[in-house]
């Protein structure tokens, strides 16, 4: 609170009036301390003392301003025609200002009056003085306690510096209040904030020096004649930013008032930290009930695509990823890679191999979690759309098992805590991958033939009977190799192995997407086309026949037998199998190397 007390005002005025009427004397001013202009400036209502005052004191730079008397002794001067004298005002060893006065001539008497009244004049000002702090303080402890409690009733940084910089305007209206903050937090944008910039720039310098002694610091801009004062904003642990105060003018703070300042700042920084504690462990709390649900939701048993898709919402929701790949490794080799049903449509694309190559070298390389805040100037010969790159390892038994790749296309998107956290989630669900890997794998060798790499017979059994339940028709073609005895006494048996292998690649590259073909057993081989028309059926049995005649290496070839149902008909699945096993045997007493078309159902009845 600036002290602008009109009481102290009227009682120099006062006392000016007293001792003209008293005192033989042309001039009588007071020079009363100011301490936000740490000087002496004079009180009067004399016009005529204000501009003769410079003629009279020497080494005076202002009319109305003495500074360089403060030595606080008695002094007698004389210029030219005039006498003048300036006699100390004092609380205790303190001076308080100068009573001034100036006559033709000052006789010992005037002299001892002046002295007298400086005496009776002092005490006076000395209680105004008192009472004026003492309301100053009384005020001051309000102002921190109203502050203190608005801090306590919130938990929000913004909240709290917004009491601060109100209450500072309310009580000093004529500075400028800035903050310079060591942590961004939400709606920091609405309040007067400057950046805290740690270089040497002679700008920064004084705010940075605050900051980090936790000191109030000064500073004044001689160009410009502004005062700035800084007051860090400290915790118990920390100091979490500075508070600017600017004046217009040049201008000393009290000591009292930065005091009073810094308490109040100190109220902020300890509600700041408490409030920076309790958002910590507030995310603490969420990042474990995330990772405690992530792992509860892996651990149950879901298969590989579930996982990838549980994973995929919870990074997207959660961090607000863009792309999301899920890597695995074939085998314990580490060059070969399988990208996971699940992983964003991006991974799948031509343009996203040069980056997964250049980052599953950098993970091999690390052995360790991969943070990119901007791909682009780390790898600029990489031509990569997503500039925020998290690539993080999925680690069992100290071997590289695959990797999760979080994409962004903003720099700088993702936070530290964001990359600690995600790695944290991979890390507690690598092994339910692992696991539903390896479940599939053991589901898919129990289902396939481990020669040829169709499906198992007993798999088609049971696809058979679903579609027969579900569908309205379906064709059936049994194939075996013919003379295959012989082939197997001319080439030996390792190359009859490898033949088969040959046919099944070809009844394999010949069928469609729903189609599905098993190994029957030995050298013959199956192969069901669901909804398939009858004619189609014996189409693609024909197709077989040419095609494996054409491309087997030794030449081979087979005869099939295909059998077709419909809804009509009321079909088992044995009757599928032996009308086309019937249909088979025929075609080998044509003479082989042909299709027979078995009869349907009805026929045979
Ligand atoms: P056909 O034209 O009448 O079918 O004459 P074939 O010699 O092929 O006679 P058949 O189908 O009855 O004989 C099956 C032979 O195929 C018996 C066996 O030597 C051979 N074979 C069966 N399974 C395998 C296999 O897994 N590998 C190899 N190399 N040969 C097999
Ligand atoms: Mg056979
Ligand atoms: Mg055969």
């Amino acid at each position: 609170m600036r002290e602008n007390n009109p009481s102290i005002d009227d009682v120099i005025t006062n006392a000016c009036e007293v001792i003209k009427q008293f005192v033989p004397v042309r001039h009588a001013g007071i020079y009363y301390y100011d301490a936000w202009k740490n000087g002496f400036f004079l009180k009067t209502e004399d016009s005529a003392l204000r501009q003769r005052v410079l003629e009279i004191l020497p080494n005076t730079v202002a009319a109305d301003r003495v500074d360089t008397y403060s030595d606080g002794q008695e002094m007698f001067i004389s210029p030219q025609s005039l006498e003048a004298m300036l006699i100390p005002l004092r609380d205790g060893d303190n001076v308080i200002g100068f009573l001034f006065i100036a006559a033709d001539r000052l006789s010992e008497q005037s002299r001892q009056d002046c002295r007298t009244i400086a005496e009776e004049l002092s005490g006076q000002l000395r209680i105004m003085s008192n009472q004026i702090h003492t309301i100053k303080t009384n005020h001051n402890h309000q102002v921190l306690y109203r502050v203190t409690s608005a801090f306590h009733a919130s938990i929000h940084t913004k909240d709290v510096l917004e009491v601060v910089i109100n209450t500072l305007k309310d009580v000093y209206p004529e500075f400028d209040y800035y903050l310079y903050l060591s942590q961004e937090f939400p709606g920091a944008e609405d309040l007067p904030t400057r950046e805290l910039i740690y270089n040497d720039d002679v700008t920064n310098r004084v705010s940075v020096h605050a900051f980090l002694t936790g000191d109030v610091q000064y500073e004044q801009i001689t160009e410009t004649r502004e005062t700035n004062c800084y007051i860090p904003l400290k915790g118990e642990q920390g100091v979490y930013g500075v508070l600017q105060i600017c004046a217009p003018t040049v201008i000393s703070f009290p000591a009292e008032d930065v005091e009073f300042v810094s308490l109040m700042a100190n109220e902020a920084g300890s509600a700041m930290e408490k409030s920076r504690l309790y958002q910590h462990s507030k995310q603490l709390i969420e990042d474990l009930q995330l990772i405690n649900e992530t792992s509860h939701t892996l651990n149950s048993n879901l298969r590989l695509v579930e996982t990838t898709t549980f994973m995929s919402k919870q990074i997207k929701d959660k961090f607000g990823a863009q792309e999301i790949g899920y890597i695995l490794f074939k085998e314990d080799d580490q060059e070969e890679y399988e990208i996971l049903d699940g992983s964003t449509d991006y991974f799948l694309s031509k343009k996203a191999k040069p980056f997964l190559a250049n980052t599953l070298e950098l993970l091999r390389k690390q052995h360790d979690a991969v943070f990119i805040g901007d791909f682009s100037i780390k790898y600029p010969e990489v031509n990569f759309l997503y500039h925020s790159v998290m690539a993080i390892p999925m680690m069992q038994s100290k071997q590289i098992k695959g990797a999760i790749f979080v994409l962004h296309q903003d720099p700088y998107f993702f936070s530290f805590e964001a990359f600690k956290l995600i790695q944290s989630l991979v890390h507690h669900s690598t092994l339910a991958f692992v696991n539903s890997m390896l479940r599939e794998q053991l589901e898919h060798l129990v289902i396939t033939d481990y020669l040829t790499g169709l499906y198992s017979r007993k798999y088609l059994d049971e696809r058979l009977q679903q579609h027969l339940s579900e569908d309205e028709q379906g064709a059936f073609l049994l194939i075996d190799i013919d003379d295959f005895k012989k082939f197997n006494d001319t080439y030996g048996h390792e190359l009859g192995d490898e033949l088969i292998i040959q046919v099944a690649s070809i009844i394999k590259g010949h069928i469609g997407t729903d189609d599905f073909a098993a190994r029957w057993g030995g050298e013959e081989l199956a192969v069901y086309l669901p909804n398939a028309s009858v004619k189609e059926g014996m189409e693609t049995a024909h197709q077989l026949v040419r095609q494996v005649e054409a491309f087997t290496e030794p030449t081979v070839t087979i005869s099939v037998g295909v059998s077709y149902w419909d809804k009509g008909q009321s079909e088992r699945t044995g009757n599928v199998f032996d009308r086309a096993d019937a249909a088979l045997y025929q075609a080998k007493e044509l003479g082989k190397n042909c299709v027979v078309q078995a009869r349907c159902i009805r026929e045979l009845n």
